[in-house]
């Protein structure tokens, strides 16, 4: 059974892993030249790190994982004003037990599919559904019949635009704007990841690489919805060079890193809420389908989650027409959980004024002092994640060929 999977982020490989697995042939369209290795440390939490287990990459994963001491918030003078240590949350607050450059957990899931078919630099421009398959168009490869197709290329997915619906119906912006990329670090971070935030709304941040001679460099603002072009890179750093030329602390250097990094990735903070997750033989998946933004913070374990939920419902009878709506059925309260942004929302991260800034800052400290401690880790323990992982035995033993 041929699968289209368009996109070659985090969920698109790791459903290319499970369906090659179960005797299906997926085929995976990326529209970038080659992989994206960009991007932050994210966290694998909860039910994905069994799911991650199961792929039997947990040992590679332990091996890359990029630790963190906590979360720091410095003033303008670099000076600290406020840290959130990782122990105090045992695992549960912005620092997760395993975190991992997203660039290293693509590339493992890369790896672990190095003998499925990967289209870089294309992508799809048309899907013809008919009784027994999808007609798929390319912009640059010629037309290909498939029996089923994977939007699983993020927010602004194609595939999602070409049998949904226009991106305005299911991408809600909430008001900010992000960019990453890696730079030489401005100072040794100790393992620390270090946030100053200015007024405005917005924050210059910097996370430990492997390598201390370099740092991933994060900027982040508040606004409204913004036009820019999504393919012109240096429009985008000409964007953020202006909006963060009056920072203090590492700014300028992180706007000069910004100037040459190979590795920018620049989007807004959105939402994405489609209430069916198919329409006949297209199914959307991880940030395509549902997604609460970086600031809620589970995109990859969801992306990994339900990559593995796909896969399994598919390999039970290889009938989409019972797969789809099981697998959305058995994702659906973890993703609502999961897509639920945390207190205060982009406001309590990006402050606009000095005195909201100052008054965040306050809270962390008193939140932190030793009398509260105890209060703070019963607020952050991790809630259990709602969804019980399906076993799925046919996944490892059933070959499908088209119903
Ligand atoms: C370069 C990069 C860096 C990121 N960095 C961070 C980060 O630091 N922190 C964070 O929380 N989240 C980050 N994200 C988002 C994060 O990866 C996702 O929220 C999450 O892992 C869900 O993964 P996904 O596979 O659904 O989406 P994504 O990881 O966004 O992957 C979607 C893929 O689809 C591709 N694509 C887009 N349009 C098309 C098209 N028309 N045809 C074919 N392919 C297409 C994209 O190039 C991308 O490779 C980043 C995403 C990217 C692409």
């Amino acid at each position: 059974m041929k699968v289209l999977i368009s996109g070659a982020g985090i969920a698109g490989p790791a459903l290319a892993y499970w369906l090659q697995r179960a005797g299906f042939e997926p085929t995976v369209v990326e529209l970038a030249a080659a992989p994206r290795p960009g991007g932050q440390t994210v966290d694998i939490r909860g039910v994905a790190q069994e799911v991650v287990r199961r792929m039997g990459l947990m040992p590679a994963i332990r091996a890359r994982r990029l630790p963190e001491k906590g979360l720091a918030y410095i003033r303008a003078n670099g000076k600290q004003a406020a840290a959130m240590p990782a122990e105090l949350l045992d695992g549960a607050g912005p620092v997760a037990e395993i975190e991992i450059l997203r660039g290293d957990l693509s590339e493992l899931l890369l790896a672990a599919t190095s003998d499925v078919e990967y289209l870089y630099g294309d992508s799809v421009t048309g899907l013809t559904q008919t009784a027994d398959g999808v007609r798929v168009s390319f912009a640059t490869a010629a037309d290909r019949d498939f029996d089923l197709v994977v939007g699983a290329d993020g927010v602004h997915s194609r595939i999602r635009a070409l049998a949904f619906g226009p991106e305005a119906e299911f991408v809600h912006h909430l008001g900010g704007y992000g960019a990453y990329f890696t730079i030489p670090a401005p100072e040794d971070l100790d393992g620390w990841m270090k946030i100053h935030n200015a007024p405005g709304g917005r924050w210059v941040g910097l996370r430990p690489d492997h390598d201390p001679r370099f740092a991933r460099a994060l900027l982040s603002f508040r606004s409204p919805e913004i036009s820019y072009n999504r393919r012109d890179v240096e429009e985008q750093k000409a964007l953020l060079a202006r909006r963060f030329q009056d920072v203090g602390w590492h700014a300028r250097k992180v706007l000069d890193g910004m100037r040459t990094a190979e590795d920018f990735y620049l989007d807004s903070t959105s939402s994405v809420v489609v209430p069916e997750w198919s329409r006949g033989r297209v199914v959307l998946l991880g940030d395509a389908g549902y997604c609460g933004s970086p600031l809620a913070g589970h995109g990859t374990a969801l992306s990994l989650v339900s990559a593995y939920v796909l896969a399994g419902e598919l390999a039970v009878d290889g009938d989409h027409r019972r797969a789809f709506p099981a697998y959305q059925e058995v994702m659906r309260e973890y993703v609502v959980q999961r897509s639920a942004l945390p207190p205060g929302g982009i406001a309590m991260a990006l402050p606009m004024s000095a005195l909201g800034i100052r008054g965040r800052d306050l809270m962390i400290r008193t939140m932190t002092s030793r009398p509260f401690r105890g209060v703070l880790a019963k607020v952050a323990a991790a809630e259990p994640d709602a969804i019980e992982l399906p076993d799925y035995a046919a996944l490892t033993a059933a070959r499908h060929t088209a119903p």
